[in-house]
């Protein structure tokens, strides 16, 4: 299966590694690697670019994880983010939604806790095919203790969107922006999740890239059909083929408590279609449950429209992880090459960890002082990788498997006439080009 050999390839190349192998690991955390952290950064960099950079009117800020415990009141996660957990007679756990899609091959959407039992008393645990007992809830939050021995109960953040909307007013009151504007956010989120999967996919520690963006309530359905466009084109602008991609709504009974609408961008992944990113017109539900709990103004004056209105979000909230595996699984691919496996990965030039590697062909002869000189001036442009050992040929393939879009290889000719031989990772074919114009050559084909 595809899907295992990329997870096999990023293991062997360092992208990303289960935490703690060490000590046996720790079910649903993971540590980026070498590689994977410059890929993982430039997904940000160009997340960021898109909204905060490239619109005017949106902000970017940076949340603390962990804040006052009313936040997660307002929001109702401490009341409603919950799970329903089922555990069989020997103590296996399952989410009792899930093991019902998978042994009983029903539909549980909507579903309330009395009707999810009747149908989990009808099944039987996979692992051991024992009786399963009660459905019980749990809070899908991590909490921890803050102060001396521990007294008042906190949380680490279930998403960054919270802090974005208790930080509305004091963004509106500090920059020089008007509604409709955005405010964006990458960082951490944490969710207790019985059965993390697909390495990746669903994590208890996870990252998030949220843009949230307040406007009038009367535009806000327009303003979401721009945003679900612009989300949509935003991977495709990056590689992703556009047949991998689709939109999907939510039916009325799928939609969480406070969202008006919700459409899903989904990627087609070998386990099936997964969401990978959620478009939602929350309403006025967010500022409006601050406004209750914190007895504070968030209403919004518009002079232009003399009118003052709670503003309603259009949040556009995405995995960055699962956008990682998402770029990862679209680029991989294998091939026969001269009788044997090739295997590449064509990521978008943007994303790549190395822009370009630069190979002397033989550690002597001045070949590497040459080749070191012409590292230190790309280097200086784009993140260049320096490698003197093994054959070319397995120098072009360690390259090819992360992704490294140009090779550049200092030979004997080199010496002769100050030319260079520039590899392509994705056609492999090879070029002659003046030293004098690499750092052209390259940028210009980035
Ligand atoms: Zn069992």
């Amino acid at each position: 299966m595809k899907y295992e050999q990329l997870i096999d390839l990023c293991k062997r190349r360092g992208f990303f590694y289960p935490t703690a192998e060490l000590y046996g690991g720790l079910a649903g955390f993971y540590d980026y690697g070498p590689i994977g952290v410059e890929i993982l950064n430039n997904i940000k960099k160009e997340w960021w670019k898109s909204l905060v950079h490239d619109n005017t009117n949106i902000e970017g800020i940076n949340g603390s994880i962990i804040t006052n415990s009313k936040v997660w009141d307002a929001s109702g996660h401490v009341s409603e983010f919950s799970d329903y957990l089922v555990k069989c007679c020997k103590g296996h756990e399952f989410k009792a939604d899930q093991v019902i899609e998978e042994i009983a091959k029903k539909k549980t959407e909507g579903l309330g806790v009395k009707e999810l039992q009747k149908i989990v008393d009808k099944i039987m645990c996979p692992k051991c095919k024992s009786k399963f007992g009660k459905i019980s809830k749990f809070n899908l939050m991590f909490s921890t203790g803050l102060g001396p021995e521990n007294k008042e109960t906190v949380y680490l953040r279930p998403e960054t969107a919270q802090l974005i909307y208790i930080n509305f007013k004091n963004v509106l009151n500090t920059t020089r922006q008007r509604v409709p504007f955005g405010i964006a956010q990458i960082g951490k989120a944490f969710r207790n999740e019985i059965s993390p999967r697909n390495a990746l996919f669903r994590m208890r520690e996870f990252l998030q890239m949220e843009m949230q963006y307040f406007v009038d309530p009367k535009e806000a359905s327009k303003t979401l059909d721009r945003w679900k466009k612009e989300r949509l084109n935003w991977y495709i602008n990056l590689g992703i083929n556009k047949a991998h991609l689709r939109l999907r709504e939510h039916k009325n009974k799928e939609l969480a408590h406070y969202a008006k609408k919700a459409i899903d961008v989904e990627y087609k992944f070998e386990f099936g279609w997964k969401e990978i990113e959620g478009i939602h017109n929350r309403g006025t539900y967010d500022l409006s449950q601050h406004e209750k709990l914190s007895k504070k103004d968030l209403k919004y004056f518009d002079e232009e429209k003399n009118k003052k209105y709670i503003p309603a979000i259009i949040e556009t909230s995405a995995g960055l992880d699962r956008a990682f595996l998402v770029f990862l699984a679209d680029a991989y691919a294998e091939e026969k090459v001269k009788g044997e496996k090739r295997v590449v990965l064509r990521i978008h030039p943007k994303l790549a960890a190395y822009k370009v590697a630069v190979f002397p062909l033989v550690r002597k002869d001045g070949l590497d002082k040459k080749a070191k000189k012409i590292f230190d001036t790309l280097n200086n442009n784009f993140n260049t990788l320096y490698d003197e050992r093994g054959s070319i040929g397995r120098r072009y393939r360690r390259q090819d498997e992360i992704g490294t879009p140009y090779c550049i290889t200092i030979d004997y000719d080199t010496k002769k006439d100050n030319t260079v031989t520039v590899r392509d990772r994705d056609s492999m074919k090879q070029k002659r080009v003046k030293i004098d114009e690499i750092l052209d050559y390259i940028s210009k084909n980035l």
